[in-house]
């Protein structure tokens, strides 16, 4: 392990001590909505089964009268949409993150109080 690397091992276990195991530190939720747009856009998404195909309307061919099967959906009828997740649902995921693992100034603040 060269000088640098110790360094680096040192720095990491001290910050562990001081966030606890099995914790990491997190950008607060108005810095993640406005740093991680690009990160997060398109990164998740939903898979919806059985869509009607565009192509054929759902009959399976794509012309029915030569019973030429539809290749857009190979006959079935249906098809399966990826939707990509929205930024406005990723951020409320994040703010739920927070809210729910982040500070709490009411409560820390009542606690000094009470
Ligand atoms: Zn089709």
């Amino acid at each position: 392990m060269c000088h640098i690397e110790e360094a680096e091992h040192r720095a990491e276990q001290r910050v562990r001590a001081e966030i606890g195991e099995g914790q990491i530190t997190l950008p607060t939720y108005e810095a993640f909505c406005n740093s991680a747009k690009g990160l997060m856009i398109g990164e998740f998404k939903v898979q919806v089964p059985d869509v009607q195909c565009s192509e054929c309307e759902g009959s399976g061919f794509e012309d029915a009268e030569e019973e030429l099967e539809c290749s857009t959906c190979d006959g079935t009828g249906s098809v399966a949409l990826q939707i990509p997740v929205p930024w406005t649902t990723i951020k409320e995921i994040y703010r739920t993150i927070t809210e729910e693992y982040g500070p709490k100034p009411a409560i820390d603040a009542a606690r000094e109080v009470g």
